[in-house]
């Protein structure tokens, strides 16, 4: 009997075993196959995502195409290319003492800059401030008091520090980032409001107009002489630096480019006479739209729930509005095919939690522990304790968005340069210098601006290298990207002297 006793608790104890091992290797399993879960859709995702050279060639072809559709007749295109009816962009010989306005950024700015001739910048003066969220839907009149108000303090405050001759210093660049339909270089009516702007009165109305007329009221005796955008700002700078630059890109919080189009080649201006045979066109290149895009659902979804659905295709998979938020649709999903992030965290589902800038900190975590990954999950994420083996993951997934996104704007460079024949596959005529001995390419600019280029470097690295591996190793040396701190708000400031009433000399553009 005892002895039966015995072998009964023994065999227990072994089914015991045997039931207890078989429950820690079903966990095993299920967690490998959760695991294996999240393997599986980040390798979708990034196939998906996929940027290889062919298919940025073909981003380039359909850049190429929309541009000669925008260019050939009004809603043609998704893509806009605006006349901004700049011809004379400054060459570095400007002398004298300009400012500029800068509406349509993070911030409000004002410059004052100090040319000395020679491209030489002899002082630079910027102020940032805030516009009050109350001025951003109030009245046309309100607002550009407040703009007006502004600059005639700033002129008090800083006055004293440079010589103010009598009748230098009075021309006003005003960049003003929304869409507008330009007039003249210096007139335009707004088109629509965009970033959280709403004053309705403005619509349609001559926003120099309003801006002159504020500046009168309050005593200021100045005359607007170039209104542009952010990109045409971004050129004029880095012509004044280098007459080679022939297009520029922003890429900050959101994107556009623009570029020097020959005058007849806008066929939908027919006859436009420019004294130089060129026109620097805005191309709203947020619009891009082509089947070739590499979309993902997570795209899709973010559009989607976007406040402006089908709209800015292309500024949603590449400019700082929206990475951090690609990548934070991508970790939701991730959590809700397994458990591998921990519970699922609410704040998962909040969007834009994740800035691109946490984004870019998270990519560039080069600690063995990936401790900055750890910070930011646990701060923004609410998710605590995951392994090394998930925060790389994180890094994965930043990497494939920003690849990705780089490798498209590098795209659409390539696009542009190959619109103006300076991309080296057309062969003579195709960036090759005419009449030069045979091969002779000729060196070409493009200016960049934008705090995704400028502080997110591993962005900066993968834009850079896709450039030269779309064009080849025989023509990227004589392709230089060139970055603009500041460049649009001093690139109005520099397009007011070269368009001045003063200024005498013409400056070609072509
Ligand atoms: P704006 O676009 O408002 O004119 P910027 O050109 O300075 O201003 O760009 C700001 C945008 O750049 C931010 O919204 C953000 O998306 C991005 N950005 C700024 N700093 C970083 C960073 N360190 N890493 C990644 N992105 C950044
Ligand atoms: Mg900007």
């Amino acid at each position: 009997m005892g002895k039966l006793v015995l072998k009964g608790i023994a065999v227990g104890c072994a089914v015991m075993s045997c039931v207890i091992a078989g429950v820690m290797v079903g966990r095993r399993v299920r967690s490998r196959r959760r695991w294996w879960n999240v393997v599986t859709t980040v390798e979708e995702f990034e196939e998906t995502a996929e940027t290889t050279v062919e298919r940025l060639r073909q981003v380039v072809d359909a850049m190429v195409v929309e541009m000669h559709a925008g260019l050939a007749s009004e809603g043609g295109s998704k893509l806009k290319m605006l006349l901004t009816f700049v011809e004379k962009l400054p060459d570095g010989s400007e002398n004298g003492i300009y400012y500029a306005l800068h509406v349509g950024g993070t911030n409000f700015r004002i410059l004052r800059i100090q040319l000395g001739g020679q491209r030489s910048i002899l002082a630079h003066d910027v102020e940032r401030k805030p516009i009050p969220q109350i001025l951003m839907s109030s009245t046309s009149e309100e607002f550009f008091d407040f703009i007006a108000l502004s600059l005639k303090e700033f002129i008090e405050r800083k006055g004293d520090n440079m010589q103010l001759s009598q009748d230098r210093g009075k021309d006003l660049g005003f960049t003003f980032s929304f869409p507008v339909k330009q007039t003249s270089v210096s007139s335009g009516t707004l088109i629509k409001w965009t970033k959280g702007f709403a004053i309705e009165d403005m619509v349609e109305k001559d926003i120099v107009e309003c801006l002159q007329k504020a500046l009168s009221i309050r005593g200021l005796d100045m005359n607007v002489a170039a209104l542009v955008n952010d990109s045409v700002g971004t050129l004029a700078v880095g012509h004044f630096l280098d007459n080679d630059t022939v297009a520029a890109v922003v890429i900050g919080t959101g994107t556009n480019a623009c570029y020097i189009e020959r005058a007849d080649a806008v066929i939908k201006c027919q006859g436009l006479l420019t004294t130089s045979g060129g026109m620097v066109i805005n191309m709203e290149w947020g619009n891009f739209w082509s089947s070739h895009l590499p979309r993902t659902s997570y795209d899709i979804d973010l559009d989607a729930e976007s406040q402006n659905p089908n709209d800015q295709g292309f500024e949603k998979m590449i400019s700082g509005m929206y990475l951090g938020d690609i990548v934070r649709r991508v970790i939701h999903r991730l959590s809700l095919e397994s458990d591998v992030f921990g519970p699922l965290s609410s704040k998962l589902s909040t969007r834009f939690v994740l800035s691109t800038p946490l984004m870019a900190a998270i990519h560039e975590d080069d600690s063995s522990d990936l401790s900055q990954v750890a910070k930011i999950l646990e701060e923004t994420l609410d998710i605590r304790d995951v392994p090394l083996k998930v925060r790389k993951i994180m890094v994965k997934v930043c990497d494939v968005v920003t690849r990705r996104a780089a490798r498209l704007v590098a795209a659409g460079i390539v696009g542009i340069l190959k619109k103006i024949s300076r991309d080296g596959t057309g062969g003579i005529s195709s960036g090759r210098i005419k009449g030069y001995k045979s091969g002779k390419m000729r060196r070409t600019v493009v200016a960049v601006e934008g705090g995704l280029y400028t502080s997110y470097t591993i962005f900066r690295e993968y834009l850079n290298e896709a450039v030269a591996e779309i064009l080849g190793e025989e023509i990227a040396p004589y392709v230089i990207l060139k970055t603009m701190e500041d460049g649009s708000g001093i690139g109005a400031a520099m397009l007011a002297a070269a368009n001045s009433a003063r200024s005498v000399d013409t400056v070609q553009v072509l």
